[in-house]
């Protein structure tokens, strides 16, 4: 049996998944843990890596990436709160927003909070907080956009010629403008440019890191020492949605990173990596339950409790971003094409719109009411995006970790039924 063949069985022996359970997120926090371990052994020590918080803002899976030594990168007060909960300190953390007000600006200078600036209004508003506060400890960088182009998903390329974010390096004489700002300003320590994300080839993103690290060495020359100390390499590596397969892996992208840009391991400078959805996507999974299934234009259609609201992304762009579905019995066992029959299965959530579907026309061994369908590889940026977690009462969320055949699982987000919502009032 798989590790997560034995997570639902283990589920329904301690009676968490049951015919009253409606979804659930499960993280898998030694699997995690061996994620972690990837990305620190496939770099060098100059190299410090943050986790997009924005990926998983869970508390406990937080905690754990900090006790498994990941600094995290937060771009709004409730991430900010989050990883604080989970017992960040200012120095582990980059405030990366693109839109900081004066008084975030304020609060991370005066707290030491790292940050990256996005703009010229945005540096001009830091001009004066270095007048306020001198000897304040945050790194400040300036986010890049090399310009270099977009990736198969447009809405999460970032280096696109007209993209929000960051200083468009290749308009104009920026290039020209970029180095002396830098010059007249010796507390711009870093700089940072995020070019990835899924549907980025990571020679493309390593192309990105090359223009800021030859840039951060134009920059020290023209200065005559090595002001910039940071180079900040955001740009989160693909997933591989496909299967179990992880691909591609750390040690691929610092393969591809040390032969298109050596110097960053060379030690010459501190290098800080963002990862958001390769740490936790494989890591966590959905299980919700087969409420109905019905026959429509002979299509099989399985109606569940996931769907727009908790796989949000795969609903709303389903060809961005398909999932994988594994089916399993109502006793925990995986529904194989040697148990039911294969048909062409829509699998739906229980949102009040038409394409609410986890996969559309997917051949699946036949679902069966009270079934529960697992939905891989749905640790980042699915259960876990919603901040508040006041606002989403149905779907628990519970942590895994143990071996195989002795696993714990702990509930680490609480559900409320309708009754406990009304019990509340
Ligand atoms: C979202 C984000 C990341 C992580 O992106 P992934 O695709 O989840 O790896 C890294 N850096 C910044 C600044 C981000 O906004």
């Amino acid at each position: 049996m798989t590790r997560k063949q034995k997570i639902i069985q283990s589920a329904i022996n301690n009676k968490i998944i049951d015919n009253n359970l409606t979804a659930i997120g499960i993280m898998d926090l030694d699997r995690l843990k061996l994620t972690v371990n990837d990305v620190y052994s496939a770099f060098p020590e100059n190299f410090t890596h943050t986790f997009a918080v924005k990926a998983n803002a869970l508390v406990s899976v937080l905690a754990s990436l900090r006790k498994y030594g990941m600094g995290v990168e937060v771009a709004s007060p409730g991430e900010l709160k989050i990883s604080l909960a989970a017992g960040y300190s200012a120095q582990d953390i980059i405030f990366d927003s693109p839109a900081k007000t004066i008084n975030d600006l304020r609060t991370c200078i005066k707290n030491d909070i790292s940050l990256n600036i996005d703009n010229l209004q945005e540096l001009a508003r830091i001009d004066e907080l270095m007048i306020e506060f001198p000897h304040t400890q945050s790194i400040i960088g300036f986010r890049v956009n090399p310009q270099i182009g977009s990736g198969d998903i447009c809405s999460t390329s970032t280096a696109t010629a007209t993209s929000k974010f960051g200083y468009p390096l290749a308009d104009n004489n920026n290039k020209q403008k970029l180095v002396q700002l830098y010059t007249q300003r010796p507390w711009l320590k870093s700089i940072h440019t995020h070019t990835g994300s899924q549907g980025c080839a990571l020679e493309l993103m390593a192309e990105g890191v090359k223009v800021i690290t030859d840039l951060a060495e134009e920059i020290n020359v023209t200065i005559g020492k090595q002001q910039i100390v940071r180079l900040d390499i955001g740009g989160g590596l693909p997933v591989n949605f496909a299967s179990e397969e992880i691909s591609p892996s750390f040690k691929t992208y610092a393969d591809i990173l040390e032969t298109q840009v050596p110097i960053l391991f060379s030690g010459k400078y501190q290098v800080k990596t963002e990862f958001g959805r390769a740490i936790v996507a494989k890591n966590g999974m959905i299980i919700t339950r087969v409420e109905y299934t019905k026959s429509s234009g002979n299509r099989h259609i399985a109606i569940t409790h996931a769907g727009a609201q908790i796989l949000t992304r795969t609903a709303f762009l389903p060809k961005s971003w398909p999932l994988r579905i594994t089916g399993f019995l109502p006793t925990g066992e995986q529904r194989t094409d040697s148990l039911s029959q294969v048909v062409a299965t829509d699998v739906a959530g229980p949102c009040c719109f038409a394409g609410d579907l986890i996969c559309n026309n997917q051949l699946l061994p036949k679902l069966e009411p009270d079934d529960y369908v697992m939905v891989h590889d749905t640790g980042g940026y699915y259960f876990s995006n919603h901040f508040d977690y006041n606002s989403l009462p149905r779907i628990g969320v519970f942590a895994v970790s143990g071996e195989d055949d002795n696993l714990k699982i702990h509930n680490i987000r609480k559900a409320d039924s309708l009754a406990d919502v009304l019990n509340k009032m």
